[in-house]
């Protein structure tokens, strides 16, 4: 139940902020002389800034009314600025952030230009941390928590600092980075101890180690946040810890326990009736309700939680509750509502996505090493790159974008398969529904035929035809018509379909394209039918006032397997169009052998035996000894009729189809017998093979490998990506634990190109981590690169890793990668990978020169080899 969760987690965070800032204004005011009203409305502001904010709002803005009279000087500005930001506050618990950020900002600009380093002044940046971080804004809530920060720092509060880790700790759990989410939280709770403070860590430790499965440390925590809520006689807190506490059972299945947690939490809330956070009580109630069958009562609960809210207009916090009403409405046969459900569950889906992305992004940008990397710009400087960098800060704004927009990307591209896992699990049948209907046209898709197929396939032994109906020019019709009318058109022609033939089911598979099927695959009768459908259209569709004519292009095909039916259906419109008629059937022989695959497969494999498939190397400079110690082997395919086949494009097929073992098994032996070649040319050099994600779970290939590796004098490498640790963790250590024990290095290939766990990145024995290179591409030009470079240096230094750059490709990038601590750099600008004769000539040439002319201007006298020629 992560989302209501979180929605919880806010309002303890908030409230706990509160309390803080109110010391604030007890130290900023006492100093100075007053007037007593205006500490009249400020004390009633902040005494109902918890229990009514809209009386604390009222209050706030009474104070800044009193202020505006005071006279000019010191004491007025710090008057309005502490009136401002009361009302920001009191705006930001009234779950207005947007209005809340501006009226922050005018209380800073009332502090003057410089501030000192005031309370009152580092409350103020908390507060607008905070509306940023509401808007999605994380890098700038970063950046003003980091400010804030400082001034506490300074000014030796460390009660405050405590709550900055909170808040820090608030945007890891906005990017879903729990474990670090928790670790910050643990740390506020070390960093000062204080029941208030301990109270809103607990429970958002809790809620973290809910969202992380951990249900004993989950409870432990909330129990806890519990005890300190009792003893401060907070019932209110006690309700929503409580209720916290009830999601957790429910995710767990504990349906009866999370009613008791819930009746414990209404009889500590009272009345609850209109108070907005009971919505959240009645959902949990309704999802333990619904985990036993009790789908009427879990209704009757629902309806409480979205009672007077439109469902187009929820909130992040109501994510969870539209999935379960999804799922209860779809047991009630309520198909309208679980729709609507349906509808708002996948908006909130994405913009948490969205959400999730930005904080991440700001994450991974923003480190805490600016100092530094000023440092490192000045010694560029020296290096006479003055050039590129002016070039840089000019275009660092835009690049700046690309690249917060590149890590967006990989954490969606992460959470959709996150997604995809858990929407397999938990919403399948809700999503089923969806997937059913073209949302466009109301027909039944692609999908639905099939289910009907298979359906019927099981009651009925006649063999069944799938007739594919494609409507000519569509494209064009779709421009002319444009897109609605285009869909009124389907929908017509399907209408046609089903009232002149009595079909019952046609599917609209693509646009433009329907389906159908017949119970029969005898031939006449086929083609009879077949004839009556084109002759349905031989009167124009109306739509509104306008005669469209129309045509159909006719493909059949019968096949046991209705996906198979329906591709060779769709097949066969195609080789009618060829033959220039309008009908035909599927004709297996003209089509050939379809499976692609199985060619390039077996002629992969026939390549490996008769030479055309080769490894060639690529030399890895140490940047610290100034030489080639190491390569990477890179396989090169060159068919005699296709032509130089890139790897991307065939390992992946041999992934799918299980080659992929014998092709690394063989790719292995070639380097341990380079390797062995090398070592008697007098180049006892590392030699890495790229060790596709599909095997490292693979424990009878993690024994072969060792098997072969054995014949090694020693250094061989293994290249994983980080992503292949996803699908068998377990595993996937086992098997790399066995290499690592055997003297095999471990290489964590791609770093920063997926998803990359900081507790994967513990766990593994690996030595290496190569950075993609989508981060060294642009690593002169932009700074936001440079900086996430050097930090995964920096991170990569602290697990004991030395670090690769891949792709380096120019001689600033490889000046950078030396000043920021790099270890190895790879990349065109030495050379590309080479056959081994020409590698190891390379490596004879780089002995010959001295070490610090090695570089990668001298490597160009060598002969260009092109890729994929031998
Ligand atoms: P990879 O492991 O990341 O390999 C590095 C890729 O970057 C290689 O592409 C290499 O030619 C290319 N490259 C090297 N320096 C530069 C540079 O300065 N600029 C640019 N733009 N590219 C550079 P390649 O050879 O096309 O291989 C692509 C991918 O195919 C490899 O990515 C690897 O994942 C896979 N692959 C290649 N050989 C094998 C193999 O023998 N076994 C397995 N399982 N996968 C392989
Ligand atoms: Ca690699
Ligand atoms: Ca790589």
């Amino acid at each position: 139940m992560p989302t209501a969760l979180t929605g919880i987690f806010l309002l303890v965070a908030i409230c706990m902020s509160v309390a803080i800032p109110s010391q604030a204004i007890a130290q900023e005011t006492a100093s100075t002389v007053l007037p007593s009203p205006f500490d009249t409305a400020v004390s009633e502001a902040r005494s109902n800034m918890m229990a009514s904010p809209p009386d604390a709002l009222a209050a706030a803005e009474r104070a800044a009314g009193i202020a505006a009279e005071f006279p000019e000087g010191h004491d007025r500005n710090t008057a309005l600025a502490t009136a401002s930001w009361l009302q920001s506050e009191a705006l930001t618990r009234l779950g207005r952030p947007a209005e809340a950020g501006p009226v922050a900002r005018t209380a800073l600009e009332q502090l003057g230009e410089d501030p000192e380093a005031t309370k009152l002044y580092a409350d103020i940046l908390l507060s607008l941390g905070r509306t940023e971080k509401l808007l999605g804004r994380h890098g700038d809530a970063l950046e003003i928590y980091q400010q804030a920060y400082g001034v506490y720092q300074e000014i030796g509060e460390t009660r405050s600092e405590s709550i900055v880790l909170q808040s820090i700790g608030s945007i890891y759990n906005d990017a879903r980075q729990f474990e670090r989410a928790a670790e910050y939280f643990l740390d506020a709770t070390e960093r000062f101890q204080d029941p208030s403070l301990d109270l809103a860590a607990f429970n958002n430790l809790g809620n973290a180690y809910t969202e992380l499965r951990q249900y004993d440390e989950a409870l432990t925590y909330y129990n806890r946040a519990l005890a300190i809520a009792a003893e401060m006689n907070a019932a209110m807190l006690e309700a929503r810890i409580l209720n916290n506490i009830a999601s957790l059972q429910v995710a767990h299945g504990e349906y009866n326990a999370a009613d008791m947690s819930l009746d414990a939490a209404f009889a500590r809330a009272g009345d609850p009736s209109g108070a907005e956070w009971a919505r959240f009580m009645w959902g949990v109630r309704a999802q333990a309700a619904h985990g036993r069958g009790e789908e009427v009562r879990a209704r009757n609960f629902m309806e409480r939680t979205f009672e007077g809210v439109p469902l187009d207009q929820t909130n992040q916090h109501f994510t969870e509750f539209h999935g379960t009403a999804v799922e209860i409405f779809i047991a009630l046969e309520d198909w309208e509502s679980a729709l609507a459900h349906l509808q708002a569950f996948k908006r909130l889906e994405d913009e948490g996505r969205e959400f999730a992305a930005s904080a991440n992004a700001a994450l991974v940008g923003a480190q805490f090493d600016f100092a530094e990397q000023e440092i490192q710009i000045q010694e560029l400087r020296a290096a006479g790159l003055e050039n590129a960098l002016q070039l840089a800060r000019t275009q660092a704004r835009q690049r700046q974008f690309v690249a917060a927009g590149i890590a967006a990307l990989f954490v969606l591209l992460l959470l959709v398969a996150w997604l995809r896992v858990r929407v397999a699990r938990e919403r399948q049948r809700a999503l089923e529904q969806a997937l059913y209907t073209d949302s466009a046209t109301g027909l039944p898709t692609r999908s639905a035929l099939i289910r009907q197929l298979r359906e019927k396939e099981k009651s009925s032994d006649t063999v069944l035809t799938v007739v594919a109906i494609e409507l000519d020019r569509h494209t064009h019709l779709e421009g002319v018509l444009g897109f609605k009318n285009f869909a009124e058109l389907q929908a017509a022609i399907a209408r046609r379909l089903s009232e002149e033939g009595d079909y019952d089911d046609v599917a609209l598979v693509s646009p433009g394209l329907f389906a159908l099927y017949v119970e029969s695959d005898d031939e006449h009768r086929l083609r009879d039918e077949a004839e009556l459908i084109r002759n349905y259209f031989t009167q124009p569709i109306r739509l509104d006032n306008l005669d469209i004519d129309v045509a159909m292009t006719i493909g059949m095909a019968s096949d046991e397997d209705p996906e198979t039916g329906l591709k060779n259906a769709i097949i066969a419109i195609q080789q009618a169009r060829a033959a220039h008629t309008s009908l035909a059937g599927f004709d297996a022989v003209a089509y050939g052998d379809p499976s692609e695959n199985l060619t390039t497969m077996s002629r992969m494999l026939a390549a490996m035996e008769n030479g055309d498939m080769a490894l060639h190397y690529q030399p890895k400079l140490n940047l610290r000894k100034g030489q080639y110690l190491a390569a990477e082997s890179l396989c090169r395919w060159t068919d005699p009729e296709r032509g130089f086949i890139p790897p991307d494009t065939f390992i992946p097929q041999a992934e799918e189809t299980g080659h992929i073992r014998a092709f690394t098994e063989w790719a292995l032996n070639e380097v341990v017998e380079a390797r062995i070649a090398l070592k008697k040319a007098g180049h006892d050099i590392d030699l890495a093979v790229n060790i596709s994600g599909a095997l490292v779970a693979d424990i009878g290939f993690a024994r072969k490998a060792l098997d072969i590796v054995e014949r090694a004098p020693g250094g061989i490498v293994f290249e994983v990506t980080e992503t292949a640790m996803m699908h068998d963790a377990e595993r996937a250590l086992e098997n790399f634990d066995r290499w690592a024990d055997a003297g095999v290095k471990i290489g964590i290939d791609d770093y920063g190109s997926g998803f990359s766990s900081l507790a994967y990145l513990k766990r593994l024995p690996s030595s290496e981590l190569k950075l993609d290179r989508m981060f060294i591409t642009n690593i002169a030009g932009s700074e936001r690169d440079r900086t996430l470079v050097k930090s995964t240096i920096d991170l990569a230094h602290n697990l004991g890793l030395q670090i690769t750059a891949e792709g380096v490709e120019t001689e600033e990038a490889l000046a950078l990668l030396k000043l920021l601590g790099c270890d190895w750099a790879q990349g065109y600008l030495m050379t590309k990978a080479l056959p081994l004769d020409d590698f190891s000539a390379f490596l004879d040439w780089s002995h010959t020169v001295g070490e610090r002319e090695i570089g990668p201007a001298r490597t160009r006298p060598l002969r260009e080899i092109p890729q994929g020629r031998r």
